[in-house]
Formats: structure tokens, C-alpha cells, sequence
């Protein structure tokens, strides 16, 4: 059973055993081994399976593999893992040819899902519809194959215990918010020479404390209160499957998306002259004319994690996130996204300049704005008013438009973006400018078109 709602753009995810099942399971682990097949022409591949610290994992797990083996697939199962881990597996085990997370990321525990990478790249867009297609039609390779368990912690800590071997103690907090980041943390922190405090290190799919989406304020009063009482430079905070990452500064600010890419970016482009940074629509221009000034070439491109990734592949950038904290790092790393890694990045800017985050962002001109604005509406909507906003601005000396996801219309203080959400029926609002009037000014004069189409 399940609904077609669950194949979206970037993942397959919806409400466990309302929107599919654990024979869905089953019918896309023959699906993945045929379009496999399809696509390489390779049978009796060997692909790792992991999953979130979600109840329903193990249902979901037994019959995922199940699917897969009777399609021929060897299944490397590597257990509760974060999705970055999954997508190690395919850079780090040379026999690996594919991976599936099952993971329902920072959704309410009744969800669940599966990110899915085909080789070393996660799959997106029509690739996710032609697993669906394969499943309607029943199109499947058969096979005989079997299921071994692979260890990937040692591989991972030894991996970056390695590169982080210079990192000076300082004093941190992580929150794990009961998701699956918890299983390593500890161990790859402390083996970097790191002692961290660790809040709800516990992975449990319920989310007793608070959910795991640490891009969102209120999921960080703990983290906040923990830094002060401790004193600690920096807390950091992970989503479900430790793929997003959130920020809080020795002062318990919450960090924007975007202001931790600016002290990445500044650390990154020292060792990488001329390089091309990417950040999101999302992202506020004080990061572009940063990445501008530190001698790096910025490109704002689509909101979705697939697609940065891609974008980062293909301008050969070393570097590059969106908004909601998902942060990639192809310099010294593989270019996809894991917050664990990001977070020692963080610890290793920090420890090798001996500065706090707001020295860190020294010399950012101060802005007001409004953080991610995400506005329930219908699917029809949130197109038509973007539709709108574009005929309402058109081209004009007093402002500037990118239309390259959504509008982003450029004022001489500041922007305004409204976007369609990729995967829900939102409206995704955004204002920023250097003024507290100009910020007003902007937001209502947008807000005065959007909200009588709400
Ligand atoms: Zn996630």
C-alpha cells in the first residue's frame, strides 16, 4: 500500500502505515535492484542499508532488505546510522554500489522515509518518479541475494580523527535531540580531543525532549541555557538524521543558516583563492558581498539540498549550503551533507583562531530580517502568488528581480523573497534590509499583495 504523495522531490517520506507500508518497503527494495539495472546494467550489486533511531526502522528495514535480495542485491546492513554515514559508505567501501537510508529526517516520529543513493550520488526529481513507475508496473529483475552486517563507525572515526588531529580543546555543547547523530557523536568528538556535553544523546524516535530540527528557535532553549551555564564558545546542535546542522553562539544567539556560511566561507576561500561559494535564495546578500570581499566568486542558486549538492559538483566548488542548514564541504570532504563533520569544522575555525562566533563575523554589516517565513497555503496558491509578485514588479529602475527559484526582488535596502515549496503546500517568505524602517517597508509592501491571496 501506499500513496503517491510519498515520492517527493528530493526523498520518499510520509506517515508510516497511512501513506505506505512495510509492503511498499518490499516493492522498493526490488524497485532500487531494477533500476539499478536499468540504469548500469549491473545485477547482484551490494548496496549498505541504515536507518534513524525511528520505531518503525526494523519493520521497515526487514522488509526493504527483504526486497532487495529477492532482486539479487547483497545487503550491507550498517544499522542505526546517520544519513551522512549512508552516503559515506559509497565514497569509503569500494565494493559499495548504492545505499538507502530509511529515515524520516526532522518530520514528527510518526513519519518515516528513504533517502536513496544510486553510486555516489543521492537520487532527486524524475529519478525518484522512475522508482515509482518501476513499482506500477511491477518491472522487476529477479535474484537470490543475502544480507551481512558491515561495521562503519571505526571507518568513519578513524577517517576524520585523522584530519582533525590539530584541534585544540575548547568547550562545547552538542544536542542531538534523541536522533540518530547521537550513536557517533560522542565517540568522533572526543576522538578529535574534544570533551563535549552532550544533550539527549540518547537516540529514541519518540523525541521526548524536543524535536530534532535545531534550525528551529524554540528547539534550542535547552541547547542555549546549557552553553551559558557552562560557559562553552559554541553549541551545535543536529537534526533526526544528523544531516542539518544549527548553531548558538557563547552569548546563546541562535546563529542564522547563513551567518555560519559566512565564518565557513571566510575560513574555506584562505585556502581556496578565487573559489566559487554557493548558498541558496535564502541566503542574505551580507553572504554573497562577504564571500565578494574575501575574494571568492558567490552563487546563489535553488533551495533543496539535492540540488546545491549537484551545483557544488558541477561549479567544482569546495563549499556551499542553503538556509536550513544543510552545509556541504567538498573541500578535505566528499561535497555532500553531514553536520557532524560540519560541527568539527566549526570547532576547528574556532580552536585554530581562538575567537568566538561574533569575532568570527566581525566586520558583517548589521541587518534586520526576518527568518525563514513558511506560510501554509495550497498547492495551487503558493504558484499563483508567485505569479503575481512577478507581474507586480516588473523590470524597474528602483529594483532588481532573480527568478532563479521563486522571486527574489532586490531593493536599494534590502530583498524580499517569496518561493514555492518543493515538497509541501507552503509559501516560503523572506526580508532582510539594512534598515529597521526599509525592513518594514519591504515586508509590508509584499505581505500587502500575498495575504489577500492566502
Ligand atoms: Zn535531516
Amino acid at each position: 500500500m501506499f500513496n503517491t504523495v510519498i515520492f517527493r522531490e528530493y526523498d520518499i517520506r510520509g506517515v508510516y502505515n497511512k501513506e505506505f507500508d512495510k509492503d511498499f518497503a518490499y516493492l522498493l527494495g526490488r524497485a532500487y535492484a531494477s533500476y539499478f539495472y536499468q540504469k548500469h546494467g549491473k545485477k547482484n550489486i551490494n548496496i549498505t542499508l541504515g536507518h534513524d533511531a525511528r520505531l518503525s526502522a526494523s519493520e521497515i528495514k526487514a522488509s526493504l532488505s527483504q526486497g532487495l535480495q529477492d532482486s539479487g542485491v547483497t545487503v550491507h546492513y550498517i544499522g542505526l546510522v546517520t544519513s551522512p554515514i549512508s552516503y559515506f559508505t559509497t565514497f569509503e567501501f569500494p565494493n559499495i554500489d548504492g545505499a538507502i537510508m530509511v529515515t524520516g529526517s526532522h518530520n514528527p516520529p510518526e513519519y518515516n522515509g528513504f533517502k536513496i543513493s544510486v553510486g555516489k550520488g543521492t537520487i532527486f526529481g524524475e529519478e525518484i518518479q522512475e522508482l515509482r513507475k518501476i513499482i506500477e508496473a511491477k518491472n522487476f529483475i529477479d535474484g537470490k541475494g543475502s544480507e551481512k552486517t558491515l561495521d562503519v563507525f571505526s571507518a568513519y572515526v578513524e577517517k576524520y580523527k585523522k584530519e582533525f588531529s590539530q584541534m585544540k580543546p575548547i568547550k562545547v555543547v552538542l544536542d542531538c535531540g534523541n536522533g540518530a547523530g547521537g550513536i557517533i557523536a560522542r565517540k568522533l568528538y572526543e576522538a578529535v580531543g574534544l570533551k563535549p556535553t552532550i544533550l539527549f544523546e540518547k537516540p529514541d524516535g519518540t523525541f521526548p525532549n524536543h524535536h530534532p530540527d535545531p534550525t528551529v528557535e524554540k528547539n534550542l532553549v535547552d541547547l542555549k541555557n546549557q552553553v551559558l551555564k557552562e560557559g562553552a564558545v559554541v553549541g551545535i546542535g543536529f537534526d533526526g538524521d544528523a544531516d542539518r546542522i544549527g548553531l548558538v553562539d557563547h552569548t546563546g544567539r541562535m546563529v542564522y543558516g547563513d551567518e555560519l556560511m559566512v565564518l565557513v566561507s571566510r575560513a574555506v576561500l584562505k585556502n581556496n583563492k578565487g573559489a566559487k561559494i554557493i548558498g541558496d535564495v535564502k541566503c542574505s546578500d551580507r553572504l554573497y558581498d562577504d564571500i565578494k570581499n574575501c575574494g571568492g566568486v558567490p552563487v546563489m542558486w535553488k533551495t533543496g539540498h539535492s540540488l546545491i549538492k549537484e551545483k557544488i559538483k558541477v561549479e567544482k566548488s569546495p563549499f556551499g549550503g542553503e538556509m536550513s542548514g544543510h552545509i556541504f564541504f567538498a573541500d578535505r570532504n566528499h561535497g555532500y551533507d553531514d553536520a557532524l563533520y560540519a560541527g568539527l569544522r566549526v570547532c576547528e575555525i574556532i580552536s585554530q583562531t581562538g575567537k568566538n562566533i561574533a569575532e568570527l563575523l566581525e566586520g558583517l554589516p548589521e541587518a534586520y530580517n526576518t527568518p525563514e517565513l513558511r506560510i501554509d497555503t495550497t498547492e495551487e496558491k503558493k504558484v499563483n502568488i508567485v505569479k503575481t509578485l512577478i507581474e507586480k514588479f516588473p523590470e524597474s529602475s528602483e529594483y532588481s528581480l532573480n527568478l532563479i527559484d521563486g522571486v527574489r526582488i532586490s531593493f536599494p535596502d534590502g530583498w524580499a523573497l517569496a518561493r514555492a515549496s518543493n515538497t509541501q503546500p507552503v509559501l516560503v517568505l523572506r526580508f532582510e534590509s539594512w534598515t529597521k524602517q526599509g525592513l518594514e517597508r519591504i515586508q509590508s509592501r509584499i505581505e500587502a499583495i500575498v495575504n489577500p491571496m492566502l
